[in-house]
């Protein structure tokens, strides 16, 4: 009997899933599927490219396709890019393929005209896949009523809080019925996140995958040491030396993206920019353009570092270093989704080579330094005096201080971190609404 049959999902799903050649579910599905379907809340560890998706996704299609009294009546996955949702949004719609009775999804996110998503969410939908600052806006134009709402799926939730969503998310949790399912998805557990988990779910199944040697991405972690101004260089060489097929270079502003994607493009190298100045339908180009192979390279900002599942990535490369140590590892878990194999590149010069050590201290790993013939560095490390704050001794450079306010500038749709509020008090569903636990 196929694997995923005997997790309980019925003949239309399964269909879906030969055609994907889905053929063993991963741990966090083989976890996840059960659990909602017995109407029980989730909550769950899982490393990007678990498979995290079809985890929740399936299992709420089944219900849909064979409701039971307590099946849930309307879906609402909060996110928290625009990629993602549209991302989420497709892969739903896929999986509902084959669904005898067609469903209602609905993908809605800010960035763009807000007058098609109202006239998509008239009359019921039945899953509604949103980022929480649109939702809010829908729901103010009364395009949207949260009391449908029966589950409610927090995907990403690590990332939602630390895009400042979560005076949004009080504000959408208020509003929902009291009674309902709630899964809570996150690649990390800040405590914020664990507030969050513990206030609004009630009696979860628990589901921590992240170190099974199982899951864990076969990712080949490099450091390679270069002269700043010889990055370029660097990256071109290997990217024609190693034969990559794709990848997604990181950099931390959003000029960086447009200049070095410029400089690959002269190099003979086909590149595009990914970043949140752009517009929402380029946004959408430069990955659909990444996805289908069009261009090689993609040079994003941190705007790309979650949620974006490109298959079949051999490559990502730290052009710039990420600002933290859960930011490095949400880029790199960009490749070896799935059960691929990937390698992630760092480059690390004489101005960041503190910095690098604190990244791989936080992750607990040591990454030996390589460098490459022909781009030994020839830049000397900086003296470093303990205790300053911040990455150790190092004093904000007016260089540091411009490139910053030009990351900042790089998004800014994105609105600043705000730390959760532990007074805020979070709805609870709770008692469960389906009544089988
Ligand atoms: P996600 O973690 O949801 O972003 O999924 C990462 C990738 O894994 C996507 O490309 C999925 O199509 C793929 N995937 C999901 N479930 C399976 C499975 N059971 N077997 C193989 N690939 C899968």
């Amino acid at each position: 009997m196929n694997a995923f049959a005997e997790l309980g999902l019925g003949v239309p799903l399964l269909r879906v899933l030969e055609e994907r050649e889905h053929f063993t579910p991963t741990p966090v599905q083989s976890k996840a599927i059960p659990a909602v379907l017995w109407g029980r809340d989730v909550w769950a560890q899982a490393q990007t490219g678990s498979g995290k998706t079809a985890a929740f996704a399936l299992p709420i299609l089944q219900n849909f396709a064979e409701p039971q009294a307590s099946s849930p009546r309307g879906v609402l996955i909060l996110v928290p890019t625009r990629e993602l949702a549209a991302q989420v949004g497709s892969t739903i719609k896929e999986y509902a393929r084959h669904l005898p009775k067609s469903l209602k999804i609905v993908t809605v996110y800010g960035g763009v005209s807000i007058n098609p998503q109202m006239m998509k969410l008239r009359g019921r939908a039945d899953v509604v896949v949103a980022t929480p600052g649109r939702l809010l806006d829908l729901v103010e134009k009364n395009a949207f009523n949260l009391s449908t709402v029966s589950l409610l799926v927090l995907d990403e939730a690590d990332r939602l809080l630390d895009l400042g969503f979560s005076d949004e998310l009080g504000r959408i949790l208020e509003m929902l019925p009291r009674q309902r399912q709630n899964l809570l998805f996150s690649a990390t557990f800040p405590d914020a996140v664990t507030t969050l988990a513990e206030a609004i779910l009630s009696d979860p199944v628990r589901i921590e995958i992240e170190d099974s040697t199982e899951s864990a991405p076969d990712i080949l972690e490099q450091a390679i040491e270069v002269d700043v101004p010889r990055r370029t260089q660097l990256l071109v060489n290997l990217i024609k030396s190693n034969g990559w097929s794709r990848v997604l270079v990181f950099v931390a502003t959003k000029y960086a993206t447009e200049h070095i994607a410029d400089k690959l493009r002269r190099a003979g190298i086909e590149a595009g920019a990914l970043n949140g100045e752009l517009s929402q339908g380029a946004r959408t180009r430069a990955l659909a353009d990444f996805q289908s192979s069009k261009i090689q390279v993609l040079v994003a900002t941190d705007l790309a570092a979650r949620g974006i599942d490109v298959v079949q990535l051999p490559a990502v490369v730290n052009y710039d270093l990420p600002r933290s140590a859960v930011d490095y590892t949400h880029r790199i878990g960009r490749t070896a989704r799935a059960g691929e194999t990937g390698v992630a590149v760092s480059f690390v010069s004489a101005e960041t080579h503190a910095h690098f050590r604190l990244i791989e201290k936080r992750n607990q790993r040591q990454i030996p330094r390589e460098q490459i013939e022909g781009f030994e560095p020839v830049e000397t490390d900086i003296p470093k005096p303990e205790g300053t704050g911040g990455v150790k001794g190092k004093r904000k450079s007016k260089k540091d201080k411009l490139r910053e306010a030009a990351a900042r500038s790089a998004n800014p749709s994105a609105p600043p971190a705000k730390p959760l509020d532990p007074s805020f008090r979070w709805h609870r569903a709770d008692s469960n609404p389906r009544g089988r636990k």
